[in-house]
């Protein structure tokens, strides 16, 4: 049993050291070094993770090492209550997942800021896409209520930056005492607890609480679209927080112009103050990005694995990190080394092939590993049943799919003739026809070819 006085942080620590011992570095730094020990009584013991992700990858494939390490350095296995880090609460369908009996959601008002540590401006990545709005973010953190730009309002596509923005301000202010009451929330869970509030009949106290803070962030206020009481109340707030020189950080998904549903007053007041946008990072921006997250978490990853995900994941940041994770999950969990070609095999799922055209050679690879046969039979002379099926199919998805002859298609196939790819082609039409099974089947494929281009 841990000392009665031992606080959670060094009992949490004994663990720590005894998971380390069992699991290499890398996967000790991934997925046990971010936990945040909360609190344990009951025995449940309440950690808060990073993410939905995190939280299920550990239930997963750390159950057992957990239960044995508590068992050690408690005595006795407690359950685990997780609570993730209330950005992931701002997204819809995540219902469900606190359906699940573990998941507590534990912060609650008014003592907690709600903010995430990990957000800050020190480990965000300045770029071209970027320095405008994290410049202003960074004014307003350091005067909050006193510069003119209130509200301040960021916006831009879904993982670029906006949270991690809005974020930043708070754990800014909090550090550098610039203001004492901070509050972050996104507007779906303002919605959600306002409604609370109108069932519970404490509407007062849940307007009092937000009309009360120096700082109010609120990201994804799109979510407040066509939400007429919820706006009302978000209406009222904001004006007594700006007319008591109160700041407010908002973040958007769109410029506010395009908000549809959202009442011309508020519109009006969230263009107020300073808009500015996060946009998608340039490669050398996805380099400094990717290169400081390693940084962060201790990884060693060469050079040219980095190039390779920077040049192929360009979309967001959100990707850009869900990559590199993904590819040391795959490195911890099979030991192996971080190496070019591991990264090529588990991100090719991840990498859109958007401008590569459909080959034969794909839908010959597609459909061989589907029924499970080598792919170089398809192009040999066998006669069995199944190859010939598959061998047919090809034909037949081939034509249907690409824009080859028939005569290439036939070459394809171990240089057989273009009437052979007619007969595989009606054979296969007429299987389809009479074979309810076999159409299904034939569809998933088709969809599987389709999605891999
Ligand atoms: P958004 O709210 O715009 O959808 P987030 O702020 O959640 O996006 O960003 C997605 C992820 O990318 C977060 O983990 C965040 O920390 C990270 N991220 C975004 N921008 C940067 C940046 N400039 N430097 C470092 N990490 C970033
Ligand atoms: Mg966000």
């Amino acid at each position: 049993m841990p000392e009665v006085y031992e606080s959670i942080e060094e009992t949490w620590n004994k663990c720590l050291v005894k998971i380390e011992k069992k699991i290499p570095p890398q996967t000790f730094s991934t997925w046990f070094k971010p936990i945040v020990p909360l609190r344990i009584h009951d025995s449940k013991l309440v950690i808060q993770v990073p993410s939905r992700f995190h939280y299920e990858w550990i239930e997963e494939h750390y159950k057992d090492l957990f239960n044995n390490v508590f068992l050690d350095v408690f005595g006795f296995v407690p359950s685990i209550n997780y609570t993730i880090a209330l950005i992931e609460n701002s997204f819809p369908g995540v219902n469900n997942y606190q359906e699940k009996p573990t998941i507590t959601n534990e912060l609650s008002l008014p003592t907690n800021t709600r903010l995430n540590d990990r957000y800050t401006f020190d480990n965000f990545v300045e770029g071209n896409s970027n320095q405008f709005a994290k410049a202003a973010s960074l004014a307003v953190a350091e005067a909050p209520g006193k510069t003119t730009f209130n509200p301040l309002l960021i916006y831009g596509g879904v993982g670029l930056g906006k949270t991690h923005l809005t974020q930043a301000i708070g754990n800014f202010a909090v550090e550098n005492g610039k203001a004492h009451r901070i509050l972050y929330i996104s507007s779906e869970k303002f919605t959600l607890d306002f409604i609370t509030s109108i069932q519970n009949n404490s509407t007062t106290k849940f307007s009092k609480l937000y009309r009360s803070v120096d700082l109010l962030l609120v990201d994804d206020i799109q979510f407040f679209t066509s939400k007429e009481r919820t706006q009302e109340e978000f209406f009222h707030t904001f004006n007594e927080l700006q007319q008591k020189g109160k700041q407010i950080v908002l973040s958007c998904d769109r410029p506010p112009s395009e908000l549809k549903g959202l009442e011309e007053r508020l519109i009006s007041r969230f263009t107020s103050g300073l808009i500015v946008d996060v946009q998608v990072p340039d490669f050398e921006t996805r380099m400094a990005i990717l290169q400081k997250k390693a940084e962060q978490d201790n990884i060693q990853i060469d050079n040219d694995i980095i190039v390779f995900i920077a040049t192929n994941i360009t979309s967001n940041i959100r990707e850009l990190e869900g990559a590199l994770i993904k590819l040391l999950a795959h490195a911890s969990l099979n030991g192996e080394d971080i190496s070019l070609d591991l990264a090529k095999r588990v991100l090719r799922d991840f990498i859109k092939k958007k401008n590569t055209p459909l080959t034969i050679e794909m839908i010959q690879r597609i459909i061989c590993d589907y029924f499970r046969i080598k792919e170089d039979l398809i192009r040999a002379k066998t006669r069995k049943k199944e190859i010939v099926l598959a061998r047919q199919l090809s034909m037949f998805l081939s034509k249907e799919l690409t824009n080859y002859a028939l005569k290439t298609i036939g070459l394809h196939f171990g240089g057989r003739d273009h009437s052979t790819v007619i007969h595989a082609c009606q054979n296969i039409e007429k299987k389809i026809k009479n074979d309810k099974q076999f159409s299904l089947e034939i569809e998933k494929v088709r969809r599987k070819i389709e999605l891999s281009v």
